[in-house]
């Protein structure tokens, strides 16, 4: 290994620990991503001579700002929201908004720093951002939730536009929010920019397919994972965490392909069921009721409930999606999940999987999809989304769905090769930084300082 290199990359990594202090989850997205650059600069001189590094990690600016809002009780409130617009290479600002209490600068900036290569490896026209607020939806009325919305929007519109940043959901944030943010935004500036927001319903310029995108984007990049050693997901034991949007539509992909999904969960506590959980149920406590994973039982008393958010890594199976919140899987639980026969992890969530859990799977020979080559479906379509609205039309399910197979297909494939050519066979944590990252960085030195 080239040590003047090593030296160069770790002296850029101390430069962002020193620069933004506290910030551990940022520090841990850079580290990850700094762990497979070796090569790649010692082999092109240019991105050093251009400081690829330094400006990468560097947001072009991250906005922060107040929210005031008026509970039911008359009561004023405030929160915090951000926007990270980290990187506007190869094209508007793109990615989710979180609204939860652990949101923070450092949760902003990790998820806009990965959402950078994440949006790149889509071969989408789309650079890297992401917002959020530490608003805690849990328990709120759908009035609350109308007005915070509408307040984050009075703030955040002046930053936004469909060329310039454009939002969607994460966390916390689903079609009710876009709606709110939508509306929101066409009241203060007039005119219908369908395009300044993804993920909007159907009925007013959202895309077919975009509520299924992530979690059926990480079944198929699953697919192409077990698919290189002959195998697939028929009759599989499989165990997803969370029970949002993306579990949900994972689940459904993995059951229609032959999966059995025997485990989900939520912030509180996991569901196991061994005749494979029954989604309609899930789909009827979450999406319908507002209810917990927990009233699963009653439905199902054959299905077993256990408390704590990362309990479920003690289910025995050959498959684990992470699809719920940073860091849920640490090096412990994947042990545990390796020692219990796991073939293959796909990373429905952002940062899933601590460093040294990734490390473990990785020295354990799991077939492994990091988050942003096996999540990327949803922030896919988002761009399909967008050149829709462009275009004023809208495309079938089918022609959005084949897109997507596509697009994780095309993922997969290019992340392979870039771990080949820098000497990191099979491991697609490499590979998929370094495709994402060539990408940004040749655009960078392109269009100049
Ligand atoms: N929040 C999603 C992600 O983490 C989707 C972002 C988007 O569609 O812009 O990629």
């Amino acid at each position: 290994m080239d040590s003047e290199v090593r030296d160069y990359i770790d002296s850029v990594y101390d430069t962002v620990v020193r620069r933004n202090p506290n910030e551990a989850e940022f520090h841990q997205a850079v580290q990850e991503f700094f762990e497979s650059m070796e090569p790649v600069i010692a082999k092109h001189p240019e991105y050093r001579k251009h400081a690829i590094l330094e400006r990468l990690v560097e947001p072009e600016r991250l906005i922060s700002f107040r929210v005031p809002w008026v509970d039911d009780q008359g009561q004023v409130q405030v929160n915090r929201g951000f926007r990270v617009q980290f990187n506007s290479t190869l094209g508007p600002y793109k990615g989710g908004i979180r609204f939860h209490p652990t949101v923070s600068a450092s949760i902003i900036k990790f998820l806009g720093f990965e959402q950078i290569f994440k949006n790149a490896l889509t071969g989408q026209p789309i650079g890297g951002g992401k917002g959020g607020s530490d608003f805690d939806p849990k328990g709120k009325s759908d009035m609350e939730i109308m007005r915070f919305t509408q307040s984050f929007m009075t703030e955040l519109h002046k930053y936004l536009g469909p060329d310039t940043d454009v939002p969607a959901g994460d966390i916390g944030v689903g079609a009710r929010e876009i709606g709110y943010m939508f509306g929101q935004y066409k009241r203060i500036r007039g005119g219908n920019e369908p395009g300044v927001l993804t993920g909007k319903g159907v009925g007013y310029g959202g895309s077919l397919g975009r509520t299924e995108a992530t979690g059926y984007g990480c079944i198929y990049f699953v697919q192409e994972m077990l698919a290189s050693r002959g195998l697939d997901l028929s009759g599989r034991r499989i165990v997803v965490s969370g029970s949002g949007n993306v579990s949900i539509f994972a689940i459904q992909k993995a059951q229609e392909l032959g999966g059995i999904v025997v485990a989900c969960s939520d912030s509180a506590g996991y569901i196991y069921d061994p005749q494979g959980i029954q989604l309609d149920t899930v789909k009827q406590i979450k999406l319908v009721d507002g209810g917990r994973i927990s009233d699963y039982i009653d439905y199902h008393p054959g299905a077993v409930y256990r408390t704590g958010s990362t309990e479920i890594w003690t289910v025995p199976c050959e498959i684990a999606l992470p699809c719920a919140t940073q860091n849920e899987l640490d090096e412990a639980a994947a042990q545990l999940l390796v020692a219990n026969g796991l073939l293959a992890v796909g990373e429905g969530a952002n940062m899933p999987c601590t460093l040294d859990a990734v490390h473990l799977l990785l020295s354990a020979g799991v077939l492994f999809g990091p988050a942003k080559a096996a999540n990327a479906g949803g922030v896919a379509v988002s761009a399909l989304e967008m050149a829709q609205n462009s275009m004023r039309l809208s495309w079938s399910f089918e022609e959005v769905d084949n897109k997507l197979k596509d697009i994780m297909a095309n993922i997969y494939r290019s992340s392979l090769e870039a771990a080949e050519e820098y000497g990191f066979q099979g491991n697609l944590v490499a590979g998929s930084n370094i495709a994402g990252f060539k990408k940004v960085a040749n655009a960078m030195i392109a269009q100049g300082v």
